[in-house]
């Protein structure tokens, strides 16, 4: 049996149903009375408005709390732009969301420098301030009276190309509007593009190791996502012909933000749902207008309690990543590990390294070299400060002191992403995935940095765009198959044993096509099978002239696959050279406390 959720989802999201669901908003509204017209042609722009904030809190991660803020920037500069300024609708409106997107570009502009609680501060005052100068500034936006006369189907004075459009046509225009734009998100989300909005989300350390840059992302999540506010108030404008403060106050904020999480965050389809009920439950509350706000409260703490992923979470399945259109076309020619090509100043060069927390010195002086085509494993004890080496060289600590060379250039002190960028990648101690994404969509997230087409591209589904991502998932395949995880590749990661998650995790940054990779701890917490698996791809690494490091406590592991080794005690190196020599070097023996080797390394 089918569950019902699949059914309705799949229904739901059928093109063919949405074309259906399209067409009768489209020819149906003839039927409807105005009054059904204009509460419908509101519930179009409440849908727009909580795809907005759906994009920018429930995919990117990011809140906005001056929602309104952005909606009125929109609906102000394209009221005053036909009124005053009497420029054509056409113009007015794609204006009116660039005033939005720029509204959203500067107020995250921050967004690298400051943390998320601040930038969410940022979006609240903006609100605040919006309302403010809206209502001191008299000339322009009419102030507290509002602005009247705004050219609208209510007044009968909106025209397009000469022709007067009356409710109903405005209904049809701002389907199609609506349609257009979500249709153009959902392809934006199935994407490289959503997938980096919801990386930065679940992990903004784990997706700027794969090369996606923070601020960036965020900046342009803001920037979208007002955009789209901005055009949903643009539309408003001229619908009923008047603009007052009170309709972009903080309370119309929060109401976006409340429907938003109400349907869902990450759903395109909640939010649908949530549009509707937040649209017609006004209507319904007239009788207890001063109680609504008490009402909308309880709403949300109940669906906080009872429905934590909203009601989608209750009707439907999760949301999917990755277009099923390119992943119909995906080949299975793709190489799992593209061997590199080495030149002369291929090493990662780490040259007397100190990392200080505090009076706490965690690694002091430390020099080591990779080479292409050599593992090298780095063993110490327990805070004998190997993960903070790691965090060093890729760009999560800024070191102290000391240098740090990838193929004879500096990358001292670089930001995560652009060392990444450079194919310098490296997995976590604690895996660091994004649990609702399936082992396809996170292992897609390593392939970032590879992808040519812009979010444009992405987002009109461009042939290019489709066939690009279909070459990616090509190679994912590949190494699904080398990872041994093929036949869970379309499984939620956080539905799958720990396991899955090193392996997904190794698999991910070789879809990154490295140059060199750092692994701490690989093989902790994996099972026999497991472990055989992960040494394969790490030969396979070797063998293709990856430069490896390989931090590990399983000697008989580490023996097997090294060729050289490094030993560090309380931060300094202690030991530098093959295996055998380690076994033998006293000052190894001493830092495990004389204890026999076999214990030692596992200690
Ligand atoms: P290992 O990976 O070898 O077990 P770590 O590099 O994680 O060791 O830690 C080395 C030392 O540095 C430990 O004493 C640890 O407590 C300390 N340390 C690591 N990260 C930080 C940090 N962000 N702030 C303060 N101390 C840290
Ligand atoms: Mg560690």
């Amino acid at each position: 049996m089918i569950a019902p959720r699949t059914v309705l989802t799949r229904l739901l999201t059928h093109p063919a149903f949405i074309l259906a669901a399209i067409a009768a908003l489209f020819f149906g509204c003839s039927w409807l009375s105005g009054g059904t017209v204009q509460i419908l042609t509101f519930l179009m722009l409440n849908i727009l408005l909580a795809q907005s904030m759906n994009l920018l809190t429930g995919i990117a991660g990011q809140i906005s709390l001056g929602h309104a803020g952005f909606y009125g920037m929109g609906a102000y500069a394209s009221g005053i732009l036909m009124k005053t300024a009497g420029l054509p609708f056409v113009v007015s409106i794609p204006l009116a969301a660039a005033i939005g997107a720029l509204s959203g570009y500067l107020v995250s502009f921050p967004a690298g420098r400051v943390r998320e609680f601040y930038l969410a501060m940022m979006t609240l005052a903006f609100g605040l301030i919006f309302r403010e100068v809206v209502r001191e500034w008299d000339d322009l936006t009419g102030g507290a009276v509002g602005l009247s006369n705004v050219p609208s189907t209510t007044l009968k004075n909106l025209s397009v190309f000469g022709v007067t459009l009356d409710a109903i046509d405005y209904f049809r225009i701002v389907v199609i509007v609506t349609a257009i734009v979500m249709w153009l998100v959902h392809n934006f989300i199935q994407s490289r593009h959503g997938r980096a909005f919801y990386a930065i989300h679940a992990s903004e350390v784990a997706a700027g190791c794969l090369g996606i840059p923070r601020a960036g992302t965020k900046r342009q999540a803001y920037t979208i996502g007002a955009g789209m506010a901005g055009l949903a108030g643009g539309l408003y404008a001229h619908m009923i012909g008047y603009l007052g403060p009170e309709s972009f106050d903080l309370a119309r904020s929060i109401e976006v933000l409340v429907t938003t999480v109400v349907g869902g965050l990450g759903s395109m389809a909640g939010q649908i749902l949530s549009a509707i009920v937040f649209t017609f439950l006004p209507e319904k509350l007239q009788v207890f207008a001063q109680y609504q706000f008490i009402v909308y409260g309880a709403i949300l703490a109940f669906s906080l309690i009872l429905l934590p992923r909203g009601l989608a979470g209750l009707l439907l399945l999760p949301p999917r990543f990755i277009k099923p259109a390119s992943l119909r076309r995906a080949g299975t020619a793709g190489v799992a590990i593209r061997p590199v090509d080495s030149d002369r100043n291929a090493a990662l060069v780490v040259e007397g390294v100190t990392m200080r927390f505090g009076g706490l010195t965690a690694v002091d002086d430390v020099s080591l070299e990779l080479h292409p085509g050599r593992i090298t494993a780095l063993i110490g004890p327990n805070g004998s400060g190997k993960s903070t080496l790691v965090n060093v060289v890729s760009g999560i600590y800024q070191p102290t002191a000391g240098a740090i060379r990838f193929f004879g250039e500096s990358i001292t002190g670089l930001p995560d992403h652009r060392i990444a960028g450079k194919g310098l990648l490296r997995t976590f101690q604690d895996p660091r995935l994004v649990p609702r994404f399936t082992v396809r969509e996170n292992l897609l997230l390593g392939a970032h940095r590879r992808y040519r087409t812009s979010g444009l591209a992405a987002a009109l589904s461009l042939p290019s765009a489709v066939r690009e991502e279909a070459t990616f998932l090509a190679s994912v395949d590949a190494v699904t198959r080398m990872a041994g995880i093929a036949d869970v590749a379309d499984r939620p990661l956080e539905s799958l044993p720990y396991g899955y998650r090193r392996l997904v995790e190794v698999g991910r940054a070789l879809l990154a096509e490295p140059r060199a990779v750092l692994l701490d701890e690989p093989a902790a917490g994996l099972s026999e099978a497991e472990m055989a698996l992960l040494a394969r791809m790490i030969r396979a690494m070797k063998d293709a002239g990856l430069m490896v490091l390989l931090i590990e406590h399983h000697m008989d592991f580490v023996a097997e696959l090294v060729d050289d080794v490094v030993v560090l005690d309380s931060g300094r190196v202690i030991y530098h050279g093959d295996i055998e020599g380690m076994r033998k070097s006293p000052a190894v023996i001493e830092a495990y406390l004389g204890t026999s080797e076999t214990e030692a390394a596992h200690a």
